[in-house]
């Protein structure tokens, strides 16, 4: 959010300030200590305020109770909303004219008064807000245009003027008047104390995609039920001609709250009536507007007005040519959808393919493929499945319609075909194919955070099973890799040995360099293991400075294992390990031990292989010890 500098912009004494009773609230309500019947006696000062108060007091409460004081109103509004709807309706008596030729100051108010009850209307249904304080914000959300109509007649007039549906308002303030209404309106707001969070969600109120709010968090939803006010606003004031730019979107919005069609209109109709008796109230202008539903059905009624916004891919099958043109001429011509057309099933079975509609409209009577067929058709791919499918027929009886939701369409016109009632299906058709394309985004967010999920905990499996300071796998995925092992040889014809490996003398590696370089010897070790050992054998560091080798053979005979730790070990012994100025050599003592028949478990043959280190260890290190056959032999005597 940005919001405008006005003492830089040199303005700051010229934006709209309440005046007398509310610019005094205003400065009350900074003090901490002020008391509800200190504010109760300054509002009573001013009788149209008070008046106002209990008005508004009485009309939003959910409470049957009439209020008839200001302190009972100020106990049910709320101290926050009693401010904030104080400097509002200060404002409106202070700015009912102005000099600003171009800018219709009593169409600015009935605008921000139809706003601000829808806005209060809406956030009922929620808990996200006191409706009060809502309202007060719809009142306020444009308060940054009336600044710049007060700050700079002549100039905003111009802008007002020079706007085109290309070249916004805004993008004009911009560019004449270094700020912007939404940046001033954020400036007013903060320096009358309007919390953080309506300011943000009033800032965004325009234009909700740009605000980044979290889906679903507070602001999120405010700024989209302030969108929606305002777009309410909007359709209230728009003339009739316009009024369908906003019904469809109202209705969708509407959708997503809920609320059918029929809801959606009787909630506007109820927000058109407070607003003429508050428009009344407050001496601002506020059309009467027929019921929403009629406004709807007028449309309906005349399709050849709209060109709706939403472009869907559509193929009908019929066919009778002269109601084929008909239904085409209506869909593409009038209501702009892009159409295909086939006369029977299977022409259209091979054109779907195609053009993957997401509509059909078929006839139900064709040669070659009927209706019925095509449906089922249609249904038994995978794709088909999401389609929409309407069946146009001439047969209006019960059984038949049955037959055809049976095979599998979603609705049914009957022919000679009815243009407001198609168009309602087509409603219909296009919400479902909304919900599908919302159902589809959230499927794929779940894919793609399953995905991610899957990586994290590879990358966490394979932080617990790896040991950091030599990159080597750890005890843990020794002990697995064992008992793994120890499983798949009990099953093949494999052999299994273990080899445990102790560097000899390390303490005083540590005690001669320090255990800084003790950490990077044992880290060349692990990468001559490395180096050395063969895709089969993997090491494992089980402890300080000891490890494990699992290898497998294919015959019992101990040699190779034998082979491989002696060729190891002498590696080992003939590396020149440098570090730093240091040069050092090292030898390491290893014992080995064979899965013999009677070991019961996997702990059985890391034991045996033990008693054989232990031996080496004992008998001069630097030297390879062999656990078999309950005997210890030494693979380095002779
Ligand atoms: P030997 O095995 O030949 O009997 O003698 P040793 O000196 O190697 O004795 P032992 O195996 O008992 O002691 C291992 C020493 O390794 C003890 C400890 O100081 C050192 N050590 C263990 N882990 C680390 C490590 O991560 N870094 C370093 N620098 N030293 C370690
Ligand atoms: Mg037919
Ligand atoms: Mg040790
Ligand atoms: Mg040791």
């Amino acid at each position: 959010m940005k919001t405008a500098n006005p003492s830089q912009l040199g303005i700051s004494e010229l934006l709209p300030t309440p005046r007398g009773v509310a610019l005094a609230l205003m400065t009350a309500c900074r003090q901490e200590d002020i008391t509800i019947s200190e504010i109760s006696k300054l509002i009573q000062t001013d009788p149209a305020l008070s008046g106002r108060l209990i008005k508004k007091a009485n009309m939003t409460g959910l409470s049957t109770r009439t209020i008839t004081s200001v302190p009972d109103a100020i106990a049910r509004v709320g101290l926050n909303a009693v401010k904030q709807l104080a400097m509002g309706f200060s404002l409106i008596d202070q700015y009912q004219i102005g000099t600003c030729n171009q800018f219709d100051y009593q169409q600015f108010w009935s605008h921000s008064l139809l706003m601000a009850i829808a806005s209060q209307e809406l956030v009922k249904s929620t808990r996200l807000c006191s409706p009060d304080e809502l309202f007060a914000c719809g009142l306020m959300a444009r308060i940054g245009c009336l600044a710049l109509a007060t700050i700079y007649p002549e100039k905003y007039s111009e802008l007002l003027e020079k706007q085109t549906p290309d070249l916004t308002l805004i993008d004009l303030e911009k560019q004449f008047l270094q700020t912007n209404h939404n940046e001033l309106t954020a400036a007013i707001l903060n320096n009358y104390g309007f919390p953080q969070i309506f300011v943000e969600s009033i800032y965004y109120h325009e234009t909700p995609e740009e605000s980044c709010f979290s889906e679903g968090s507070r602001p999120y939803q405010i700024v989209h039920l302030l969108y929606m006010a305002k777009l309410i606003a909007d359709f209230g004031l728009s003339p009739e001609s316009e009024q369908n730019k906003y019904t469809t979107e109202l209705m969708l919005l509407g959708g997503k709250m809920s609320l059918d069609t029929e809801s959606l209109g009787l909630f506007i109709d109820d927000v058109i009536k407070d607003w003429q008796t508050w428009g009344e109230l407050l001496k601002i202008p506020a059309a009467e507007l027929p019921p929403f539903h009629k406004i709807i059905n007028n449309q309906i009624a005349r399709p050849e007005s709209t060109v709706d916004k939403f472009s869907l891919r559509i193929l009908i099958v019929e066919d009778e040519p002269s109601n084929l043109v008909l239904v085409e001429e209506l869909l593409s011509r009038i209501l702009g959808h892009t159409v295909f057309t086939a006369c029977n099933g299977k022409e259209a079975l091979s054109l779907a393919v195609e053009v993957l509609p997401h509509i059909v409209i078929t006839d139900w009577l064709m040669p070659v493929m009927d209706g019925l067929k095509l449906t089922q058709s249609l249904r038994a791919t995978d794709w088909g499945q999401n389609l929409y499918i309407i069946m146009m027929t001439s047969l209006d009886d019960e059984e038949e319609v049955i037959e055809a939701f049976d095979a599998g369409v979603d609705d049914y016109v009957t022919k000679p075909i009815n243009i407001r009632e198609f168009r309602a299906r087509l409603r219909a058709a296009w919400h479902y194919r909304k919900l599908q394309e919302s159902w589809e985004r959230d499927h794929e967010q779940l894919k793609r955070f399953t995905a991610e999920l899957a990586v994290t905990n590879r990358k966490l499996e394979h932080i617990a099973l790896t040991d950091m300071l030599t990159e080597l796998p750890n005890r843990r995925a020794g002990t697995e890799a064992l008992s793994k092992a120890w499983n798949d040889t009990g099953r093949s014809n494999q052999q299994m040995f273990v080899i445990l490996i102790d560097i000899d003398h390390f303490k005083k590696i540590n005690d001669t360099y320090g255990h800084a370089i003790g950490d990077q010897v044992l880290k060349k070790i692990a990468a001559a293991f490395r180096a050395i050992g063969r895709k089969n054998d993997v090491f494992f560091r089980i402890g300080g400075e000891e490890f494990m080798a699992i290898h497998l053979n294919d015959d019992t005979d101990a040699k190779p294992a034998v082979l491989f730790a002696e060729r190891l070990r002498q590696h080992i012994a003939a590396l020149q390990i440098n570090i730093d100025s240091f040069h050092m050599k090292i030898s390491i003592s290893m014992g080995i031990a064979i899965k013999e028949k009677n070991m019961k478990t996997e702990d059985q043959l890391l034991s045996a292989a033990d008693k054989a280190l232990y031996a080496a260890k004992k008998t001069g290190r630097n030297k390879t010890c062999l656990f078999i056959d309950n005997k210890i032999v030494d693979c380095n005597s002779n």
